[in-house]
């Protein structure tokens, strides 16, 4: 008898939560109601949302709209965004994470306030991450991307650096970006290390290895261009080498399973609950005498 155990740690952040159930009390209201990108990076929730009405359109179409209802999903916008809603008379639906707002908020006071035009603001996060261009926009574009360690060549240590990071990147490989850099300053110039990375991404890495460890096998829920999603997946490969990220249901395999008794599912802050729940019901199926472990949530 084979058995699965469903994350109980796992399932959307509050912000998500928070964001698509706001999303879905506008739609029950009736008459279009835009949003800008996907509401969620997981395709079958944006599609869901999009059969209840939800129209997902870029910031170019954004720009063209006027009189209308448009709906800002937790990753949260630059200032333009507010500015051309203004502009042409749109109905904001705010849903930005208040994580994220924070943040924001920091952001724009450390460039408002820097000691001296040289201070570089840098952001530890991925170029074009939407929550990214929310943050550029609150330093007039000027703030310096950084990806990885092997990008701070470009950075001038002669010059004071203040460092931020996107609230989903991983806690250690921004330790490492910041004592890389830390340790490359000259003369007189300030370092500031900002740890903004957001707890509902972090705190549930200790339980994923926990997790991992504990089956024989993972199935690792998340859309496509789910950051988190992909920190998460590595952490629990690290701990458990049988380990399969999938976006939809259709990329399970009877060869996942072979031999093995204990099946563990998890997922992104971005992957709702009642997916893994539906990948866990088609597991059953697939695999004869499966049992589905039941959880209190
Ligand atoms: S991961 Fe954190 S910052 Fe991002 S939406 Fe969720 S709660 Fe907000």
């Amino acid at each position: 008898m084979s058995k699965i155990e469903i994350d109980k740690q796992s399932g959307t952040c509050f912000g998500v939560a928070r964001a698509i159930s706001r999303a879905e009390e506008e739609l029950k209201k009736g008459g279009p109601l835009y949003c800008i990108g996907d509401i969620v990076h997981n395709n079958i929730e944006v599609e869901r949302l999009a059969k209840m009405g939800l129209i997902t359109i870029n910031h170019e179409e954004f720009k063209k709209l006027k009189n209308v209802r448009v709906f800002l999903r937790a990753h949260g916008e630059p200032p333009s965004t507010y500015e051309i809603a203004k502009k042409n008379n749109i109905e904001l639906i705010d849903a930005s994470c208040p994580v994220v707002l924070g943040l924001q908020k920091r952001v724009k006071k450390k460039y408002v306030m820097r000691d001296n035009d040289d201070t570089q603001i840098v952001i530890y996060g991925k170029k074009g991450h939407a929550e990214v261009n929310g943050l550029l926009g609150q330093t007039d574009e000027s703030a310096i991307i950084i990806e990885s360690k092997d990008e701070i060549d470009i950075l001038d240590f002669s010059k004071n650096i203040t460092l931020f990071s996107q609230t989903t990147k991983p806690l250690d490989g921004f330790q490492e970006v910041g004592d890389l850099i830390k340790s490359r300053m000259q003369g007189d110039a300030v370092f500031e290390f900002y740890d903004t990375i957001c707890r509902q991404v972090s705190n549930r890495v200790p339980n994923m290895h926990e997790f991992a460890q504990k089956h024989d096998v993972i199935i690792f829920v998340a859309g496509e261009k789910s950051s988190n999603g992909k920190v998460l997946f590595a952490e629990c490969k690290k701990h458990n080498p049988n380990s399969y990220i999938i976006h939809s249901p259709e990329q399970l395999n009877e060869k996942m399973f072979n031999e093995k008794d204990s099946i563990g599912i998890c997922g992104a802050t971005s992957t709702p609950m009642w997916q893994m729940e539906e990948i866990a019901q088609r597991i059953s199926v697939m695999i004869p005498k499966t049992e589905i472990e039941k959880a209190t949530f």
